[in-house]
């Protein structure tokens, strides 16, 4: 077991790093202020394959190890979260075209998601539907050589500016449950496709959320990802890694926060000395960089999980996603607290970092909902996991 990184994973971070300093930082706080999405700093990260980190070679990816990919989410994610999020979602959709589509879908948008030069969203949740994603409602009836589509998304980041949407929806009955839903590429502009309001949100504001409406939409039927019946566990492969992704972004917004924490306190004094000479504070500190490296660590070894393919790998994922986010969001807000009043401000970027982090312990199925998965595979009657 070797925990050190390799020169190869400490190049691609570096590489991260630098991208993050000089194309995310100097704009995060304006992106965030003015709901600004980045589009031309997102096609700049796909110059440097950042789109399709582990996506297939044959759809023009990087195929890196998930573990890799997360050296270069962390990076990205210590200034801006928001952006770096839609960047982990558009790979998450990518990675699961590039994985299922047929060869004349792949051919179409595999290179074009990539390289960042098209985007893509990924679509589970419904209005009704949100932690019991397998209720989901919207309908895909194959007609001839086409599959029409009708129903409603919610909560899609990046609707509006994405190209491409890798959409779950209902081919089988009503009463089909999990193992009627398949997977679809549906071309954002479809004809008869629409999207709502730009919501408004108390964080993730570089990039769009939106309702997105389906009213008889005609796609082509291989346009179907995988079998018809597999679009639900194609899903939750996707959300494996997504999940791994978001922990990610969580660990990368605490290392942020908690660097400007830590040279925070050396430079602001109160009672004639600097803040940091306070034990209750070292020791707070001292709590916060414990943390972190425990969820970074967590998050490095469901990533590992996935990329052997190990059995007990989504147990892992859910884990780490419910430890590192939760720990993400308490690490950003101490470290606001470090910084008393001017914590709150936005002319400081806590305050960005801890509402960005805020969702992550919601989305891509909620805490809560890693719990149930944790417990569930631990309680299972035919083969109970066995942690260790
Ligand atoms: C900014 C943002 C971006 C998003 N982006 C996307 C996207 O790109 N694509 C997409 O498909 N979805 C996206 N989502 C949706 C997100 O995944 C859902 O919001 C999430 O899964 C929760 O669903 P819900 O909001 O309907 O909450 P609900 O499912 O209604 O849950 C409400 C509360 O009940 C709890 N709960 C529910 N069931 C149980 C249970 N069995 N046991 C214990 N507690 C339970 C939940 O944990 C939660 O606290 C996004 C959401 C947000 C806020």
């Amino acid at each position: 077991m070797d925990f050190e990184l390799s020169e190869d994973q400490r190049a691609f971070a570096d590489t991260a790093r630098q991208f993050a300093q000089t194309e995310l930082a100097p704009h995060a706080a304006e992106w965030d202020r003015d709901a600004v999405f980045p589009r031309d700093a997102i096609r700049r990260a796909g110059e440097l394959g950042f789109c399709g980190l582990y996506a297939p070679e044959s759809a023009g990816g990087l195929a890196l190890p998930r573990l890799d990919a997360t050296l270069v989410f962390e990076e990205l994610a210590a200034v801006d979260p928001s952006t770096t999020a839609f960047i982990t979602i558009h790979n998450m959709a990518t990675w699961m075209l590039g994985t299922w589509a047929t060869d004349a879908v792949r051919a179409e948008w595999g290179e074009a998601l990539t390289s960042g030069e098209k985007l893509a969203s990924y679509c589970l949740t419904e209005p009704g539907a949100g932690s019991d994603a397998a209720s989901l409602k919207t309908r895909a009836e194959l007609v001839g050589n086409e599959y029409i589509i009708n129903g409603s998304k919610a909560f899609i980041s990046g609707a509006g500016a994405t190209d491409v949407l890798v959409l779950m929806a209902r081919s089988g009955d009503a009463q089909s449950g999990a193992s009627g839903i398949s997977a679809f590429a549906v071309p954002a502009q479809a004809q008869g496709v629409s999207y709502g309001k730009k919501e408004e949100k108390m964080g993730w504001n570089s990039q769009p959320t939106r309702v997105i409406n389906f009213d008889n939409v005609r796609i082509p039927a291989h346009n179907l990802l995988g079998r018809e019946g597999e679009g639900f566990k194609i899903a939750m492969k996707g959300l494996d890694g997504g999940r791994i992704n978001i922990a990610t972004c969580s660990v990368g917004a605490a290392q942020g926060a908690l660097t400007q924490a830590q040279q925070y306190m050396q430079e602001r004094k109160q009672f004639g000395k600097p803040i940091a000479s306070f034990q209750a504070l070292q020791f707070k500190l001292a709590d916060m960089a414990t943390e972190l490296v425990a969820a970074r660590q967590m998050v490095r070894l469901a990533a590992s999980k996935l990329d052997a393919g190990a059995r007990d790998a989504s147990t892992y994922c859910a884990m780490a996603k419910r430890f590192a986010t939760d720990a993400g969001f308490n690490v950003c807000n101490d470290a606001l607290q470090l910084h008393g009043g001017y914590g709150y401000l936005n002319d400081f970027p806590l305050e960005r970092l801890m509402r960005d982090a805020r969702v992550h312990q919601i989305l891509e199925g909620t805490n809560e909902i890693m719990r149930v998965i944790i417990a569930r595979r631990m309680l299972d009657g035919d083969a109970p996991e066995v942690i260790r």
